[in-house]
Order: C-alpha cells, then structure tokens, then sequence
C-alpha cells in the first residue's frame, strides 16, 4: 500500500540513497523539506547545483576546489617537494586545521579495497606518480589506519621505493579503522611527527 504520495516517495528513495541516510532519516527528511518555507527548499536546490557545476578537482593535488588550483598548491610559500597522500579531501581539510603542516598533499579520492573491489586503477595513484617526475624530497603516506588504508599505504610504499624518493608513513597512533578527520589536532600532528621510513 503507497502510504505518501509518489512524489514524497521519490524523494524519499532520492535522500535513502544518500551514504549514512538510512530509510527512517530519509522520511524525516523529506518531510522537513516538505515542511520547509519554498524559499529555503529552492535556495537548497540552487546551492547543491551550483556545488555540483563549479567544484572540481584541482590540477595538481586532486582536491575538490572552485579554482584550477587549490588555495595549498597556489601557494607559493608551501613547501612543493614534500607530498602528503591523504585518502579524500576531508583528511586533507583535518590536516590543514592543524596550520603546522607546511607541505602539500595528493588526495586519492578513495582506497585500495580488494573486498569492494577497489583497485589501484580506481584511486588517482597515476596522478601521484606523474608528480613524482618534478623535484619532489618525501611522500608522506596518511590514509587511514583502516585495512584498505594499510593497503594502500604498502602498495604506494612499494611503488615509490625504487624511485628513490623518500617515502614515509604517519605514525600509527590513530585508532585502527579511525577516520582521519575525526582525529583531534595533537594526534594528527604527534602522527606526523612519529612518521617512519618505509
Ligand atoms: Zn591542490
């Protein structure tokens, strides 16, 4: 039995499909949106479009930006030879609150996961690599503690190596499976500085 309307019901299946918005979240949902002044719901529209046409990935590091070039890699005062590897642009984000990391990042967008099928075609890794062409001094490696996230880090570590470009890998003293960005600042940073060759 159709209990809404099937225009609720889109709506409904629209914000259940969203990642974290189970289908009890997503009827709360709709029906504050439903509830909402139609102002607000078309200034909501309006700005996710907008977000949607003008974010892109920025040219060098790969982190989603309104500019060609993120505010980290346009700096001129940053430190270009040293490569943070982060797994998305939320490690990234939690890394620059932190204001003592002075160097630049390579987001992946992703991890390497055998078990969803993730492999290392799936994640900018290329992208990384093509940088490592320029004078580059250390690729620090801080995808999560995670499985996929110690994959990854071990595969980019065997890729590197040969090249003789210094490559490290961020303390382990974030929890395992943690989420970087839920990390608080002194952690993330004694991670930094506890960092070893691999
Ligand atoms: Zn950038």
């Amino acid at each position: 039995m159709d209990l809404y309307s099937g225009h609720i019901n889109k709506l409904i299946d629209e914000l259940a499909g969203l990642p974290g918005i189970g289908a009890k979240s997503a009827q709360r949902l709709a029906f504050h949106l439903i509830n909402m002044p139609k102002e607000r719901v078309e200034r909501l529209a309006k700005v996710i479009v907008e977000a949607k046409e003008n974010v892109r990935y920025c040219r060098e590091c790969f982190t989603l930006t309104d500019q060609e070039l993120c505010p980290v890699c346009a700096n001129e005062k940053r430190d270009h030879g040293t490569i943070m590897v982060v797994e998305n642009t939320r490690d990234l984000a939690a890394y620059e609150k932190t204001g003592k990391y002075t160097g630049v990042y390579h987001v992946l967008h992703g991890a390497i996961s055998p078990m969803l099928g993730i492999g290392p075609g799936d994640i900018r890794l290329k992208e990384l690599m093509t940088r490592l062409e320029g004078e580059i001094g250390e690729v620090i490696i801080a995808t999560n503690s995670s499985l996929e996230g110690e994959t990854t880090a071990m595969y980019i570590g065997k890729l590197i190596k040969p090249t003789g470009i210094r490559v490290t890998r961020i303390a382990s003293g974030v929890p395992v499976g943690g989420d970087l960005e839920y990390i608080d600042e002194v952690t993330l940073l004694r991670a930094l500085e506890g960092r070893t060759e691999l």
